[in-house]
């Protein structure tokens, strides 16, 4: 007998095939089966799914339906909670469910033909199984301090999800590790997935968990899931999880989507990092996958941060003010010598530099570049940065008035000094420095603004003349310079790079590191005593909402880089150049005092109907011209105004004028946004699901012609 079944393949996210296709299939497989399928010319993967509701599949001619290739033998089928994650991903996130599903597979799963499928699989199963320690014993390397404690003890009596606001250094991942360990001991099956905002960053956790749970558990015991690796690795981690070998994986937002069938726990380190959410495709956030996963899988969820994005702050009140997160806290640092007056809990000093005091135009300040030779002259590090790379972000002929456009972009162009180029960071544009003004010839153009390249020329400059001291073994009487490094994404773009760089600053080779935020994350530098930022005053009054929620973190993150040795952190201190001393964000800062930033933040997206207070989600659109892109959403928004009526929605539901995106164009592609949002979130996904017919009619309409794409993007980070 023949049987019909629906299977997901990845069909283009603005074609109408949204839901599964119907094949033809000589014996019932259970949904969730890898299969092969034709379409068109092409063999695709695909996952058997469950039937569609609507019937429409009945509708198909009978006769065109084709029948399947073949299964994917040896692969068991993927979960219902799997399924139920992609399908909610898919409507919450409005792409198609094939999309979404095939996207989270490993891409070898559909490149490898059968015998080499096969051949992978059968490797899979030699390396699986052995060498388990029979009897494997728990063993804490720490002892844990009362305030972790305190946080495991409450997180193993409640249900969650639970943030953990622990500030940098109060052993966070010691509470991660911990909290791993009781499950896997606990059950021999059970499964933890352990997220982290960008894992090239982090090698140091990674290899904290493989120290920790390999001698237990295997070497198989912990896998990783990221973009860097490659398919082959991918396919391996990928098996592993889905076999139950793996115990622990860790990875990136795309880990979100693996395969994990004994699923019992979800940590999410360093939560409010905005990379959890995804730029392109599917416009997922990670994070808050996470917890609906956690929920769906009857999953423990654990998200932690020093400073919590304000939604997950948010959601952790008290229960009784409607709280739905337990929050749990560890206020203080390891090793903290609390009796040091200066510094409160070994948390650095925060210094504010006026620059309204300062001599004009100085980049370092006097005191500033004074508290770097100190450093210096100690045997310190100090570390100083500015987030721009580059030399200079524009390039000016004061003649005439010409400046570094880039052509194909409405942006400059930025001065790389190394190799002489101007470089358009947006798309890629590259072109030799010209020796003389493109539109009158003068021959001298100067470089306006600095980036991390010029700043690091400026420092070698100020401190040409200071010696780093002598050690014992050294004989030059003098000293030697001071040696500056640079890590930005220029300086690290080779493979190896990074991590050799950071070596050096770790065996203390370096005395001052400059770089961009890449730097200020994460890192665990043991002889950095001083943390200065340059300039940080853009995002006090930048029209992204979210700009000062994001500096607040990243200056407390990089404040958390300084005197992480206990030994030296009584002296440690984070330097702030601004022209606004006394702002409320600088003065919490100086505090360390990060509930009572969220509180005023808090309560001004309250009073302006920001999120957490309301939804939004954006559409945009890109076309070759300004017009074409904002007459498409124009024409989609006079639609939906009528659509609006009959759902009665019109009171939920604010549809904002279309407008040009703030780069607004990129490549030659002209790209323009529209804002929707709602008191609710119910009835914002109620609207966006009713609007995408909408969107795909109006796009077969004059309107849509000259339309390149459109996207729809729910929660978005950046408007
Ligand atoms: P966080 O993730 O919160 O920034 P970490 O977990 O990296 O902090 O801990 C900071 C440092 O303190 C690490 O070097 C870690 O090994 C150490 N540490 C963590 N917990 C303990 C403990 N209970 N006793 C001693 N040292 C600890
Ligand atoms: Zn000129
Ligand atoms: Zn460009």
């Amino acid at each position: 007998m023949t049987l019909r079944l629906p299977v997901l393949v990845h069909t283009p996210a603005h074609s109408q095939l949204a839901g599964p296709l119907t094949y033809l299939s000589e014996q019932a497989l259970a949904a969730g089966t890898l299969v092969r399928v034709p379409l068109g010319k092409r063999e695709l993967l695909g996952v058997v799914w469950e039937s569609p509701t609507d019937r429409a599949s009945s509708a198909l001619d009978p006769e065109k339906l084709r029948p399947l290739v073949g299964t994917l033998d040896g692969i068991a089928p993927l979960t219902l909670a799997w399924r139920q994650l992609v399908m909610f991903a898919a409507n919450y996130y409005q792409r198609s469910a094939g999309e979404v599903a095939l996207a989270a597979l490993p891409p070898q799963l559909r490149d490898l033909n059968t015998p080499q499928l096969a051949r992978r699989l059968k490797r899979h199963a030699k390396t699986t199984g052995a060498d388990l320690p029979n009897n494997p014993v728990a063993i804490d390397s720490v002892a844990l301090t009362e305030e972790q404690m305190g946080a495991i003890a409450r997180f193993d009596l409640e249900v969650g999800p639970f943030l953990l606001f622990g500030a940098t250094g109060s052993g966070k991942t010691e509470v991660y590790l911990h909290s791993v360990q009781q499950l896997l001991s606990r059950d021999p099956s059970a499964q933890a997935m352990v997220m982290v905002p960008e894992i090239n960053l982090t090698p140091q956790l990674e290899a904290r968990f493989r120290a920790r749970f390999n001698p237990l558990y295997g070497d198989n015991a912990v896998v990783s899931l990221h973009s860097g690796m490659t398919p082959a690795q991918r396919l391996r981690s990928w098996l592993a999880a889905h076999s139950g070998v793996a115990r622990i994986v860790l990875g990136t937002r795309m880990a979100v989507f693996a395969s994990l069938p004994k699923l019992k726990l979800i940590i999410v380190d360093e939560e409010h990092d905005p990379s959890y959410k995804s730029q392109e495709g599917a416009r997922y956030s990670a994070r808050d996958l996470a917890v609906y996963r956690g929920w769906l899988e009857g999953a423990k969820v654990l998200l932690g941060s020093a400073t919590p994005a304000l939604e997950s702050w948010y959601h952790s009140r008290p229960a009784n003010e409607g709280g739905r997160y337990v929050r749990l806290e560890m206020p203080s640092r390891i090793g903290a010598n609390a009796a040091l007056p200066t510094t409160g809990g070994g948390f650095p000093l925060v210094r504010r530099v006026d620059m309204n005091h300062q001599p004009k135009k100085c980049v370092i300040s006097p005191p500033l570049l004074d508290a770097i030779v100190q450093r210096v002259a100690r045997g310190e590090q100090s570390m100083v940065f500015l987030n721009r790379r580059g030399y200079a972000p524009v390039l000016h002929c004061a003649d005439c008035d010409w400046k570094s456009e880039c052509p194909h972009c409405s942006a400059y162009r930025v001065f790389h000094k190394i190799d002489r180029t101007l470089r358009c960071h947006h798309c890629g544009f590259a072109e030799r420095v010209p020796r003389a003004c493109p539109a009158c010839g003068n021959p001298d153009i100067a470089p306006l603004g600095r980036g991390t390249e010029r700043l690091e020329e400026h420092l070698a400059e100020l401190l040409a003349n200071v010696r780093r001291p002598n050690s014992v073994s050294e004989q030059w009487s003098e000293g030697e310079p001071v040696r500056i490094a640079r890590i930005d994404a220029d300086s690290t773009r080779l493979k190896g790079e990074l991590e050799s760089q950071l070596a050096r600053v770790h065996s203390g080779e370096v005395d001052v590191l400059v770089g961009t935020q890449m730097i200020a994350k994460g890192h665990d530098f043991r002889r950095i005593t001083l943390v200065a930022t340059i300039n940080p005053d853009g995002a006090l009054f930048s029209s992204d909402f979210r700009a000062p929620e994001r500096l607040f973190s990243l200056l407390m993150q990089a404040a958390g880089r300084a005197g992480r040795d206990a030994g030296i952190s009584g002296r440690s201190e984070m330097w702030l150049q601004t022209f606004h001393p006394k702002h409320p964000l600088f003065e919490a800062l100086k505090r360390h005092d990060y509930p009572a930033f969220a509180a005023q933040q808090l309560k001004e997206r309250e009073q302006a109907a920001m999120p957490p207070f309301s939804f939004q989600a954006l559409v945009r659109a890109e076309a070759r011209t300004q017009d074409v892109a904002q007459g498409f959403l124009t024409a989609a928004s006079a639609a939906a105004a009528d659509m609006i009526d009959v759902e009665h929605l019109t009171p939920h539901i604010t549809l904002y004028p279309a407008v040009p995106m703030t780069i607004q164009r990129v490549a030659n592609v002209e790209r323009a946004q529209m804002l929707i949002e709602s008191p609710s979130r119910a009835a914002l996904q109620r609207f966006l699901t009713a609007w995408q017919a909408v969107l795909h009619a109006t796009r077969q309409q004059p309107e849509g012609k000259g339309l390149i794409r459109w996207a729809v993007d729910v929660d978005p980070l950046a408007i």
